[in-house]
């Protein structure tokens, strides 16, 4: 490693002063690949810090365009892009605020197939995804490949997040907090508000989870979930604990595709 350049220095000097940080630790981010599913709400905020942190290598995928509906809380696209791919907009917006970041864009909707190279390649997977089939394909793919998965969700003023440490053996998994994963429930919430600074936080706090574990700081997330209430803005923590029968990262052998 060549180590940071004068200009690098000065980017990062604030990360840098961090005596968790440091100059080893951003070299560290810059040699990191983050995989983020979903460049909206969520995937907006998590990408512009992690583009801004000097992570070296940012993946995003969405099959989604660029819609008016859109700009009120997602804040990685514009105006003038209105109709783009989400991935190749919000490209745009990441190589604006720091060309050093290497950024893979991905159209179209993620199954296990199509996510299976990404996250096999990602040190940590933020899940900014918006419907529950995408959810638990995700889950499903770390599980099998041992990634740390971000998780977070807004809808409405309620906002969660939770980290599922897959490395480790004990750790639970989105499956064994959410069980179900009929679609119905995506086309209610595909329909109900989203106060958009929600986003802002809860895919913000996404960024600095992934950033921890890059960097192997302080005390992650794992086991707990987070709840805000951003009416009363109050967070609630509740203990996950794996399910012991849990359909996805318990006691089941790996499908005969990821061997
Ligand atoms: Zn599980």
């Amino acid at each position: 490693m060549a180590g940071l350049t004068d200009s690098q220095l000065l980017r990062y000097s604030r990360h840098i002063l961090l005596p968790q940080i440091g100059i080893e630790g951003q070299e560290t981010l810059a040699r990191s690949h983050v995989l983020i599913v979903g460049a909206g709400g969520l995937g907006s905020p998590a990408a512009l810090y992690l583009a801004a942190s000097g992570v070296g290598r940012l993946t995003i995928c969405d099959g989604d365009t660029v819609d008016l509906t859109n700009l009120q809380r997602q804040i990685g696209h514009a105006t003038s892009r209105i109709g783009q791919p989400k991935p190749d907009s919000i490209r745009f917006a990441l190589a604006d605020l720091n060309p050093e970041v290497g950024v893979i864009a991905v159209d179209g909707r993620m199954d296990e197939n199509r996510l299976l190279p990404y996250v096999t390649d990602a040190d940590v997977v933020v899940d900014a995804s918006d419907n529950f089939s995408t959810r638990h394909a995700i889950n499903r793919v770390c599980i099998a490949r041992r990634k740390p998965l971000v998780s977070g969700a807004v809808v409405r003023f309620d906002g969660q997040v939770a980290v599922f440490d897959l490395r480790r053996a004990d750790s639970p998994c989105y499956h064994c907090l959410f069980p179900a994963e009929g679609e119905d429930h995506d086309t209610r919430c595909a329909v109900m508000g989203v106060f958009a600074p929600l986003a802002g936080i809860i895919g913000c706090t996404q960024a600095a989870e992934t950033l921890k574990i890059l960097l192997d700081m302080g005390q992650s997330l794992n086991h707990r979930l987070l709840l805000l209430d951003g009416l009363a803005m109050t967070w609630r923590t509740i203990r996950l604990n794996k399910d012991t029968s849990c359909g996805a990262c318990s006691a089941t052998p790996q499908p005969a595709a990821y061997a």
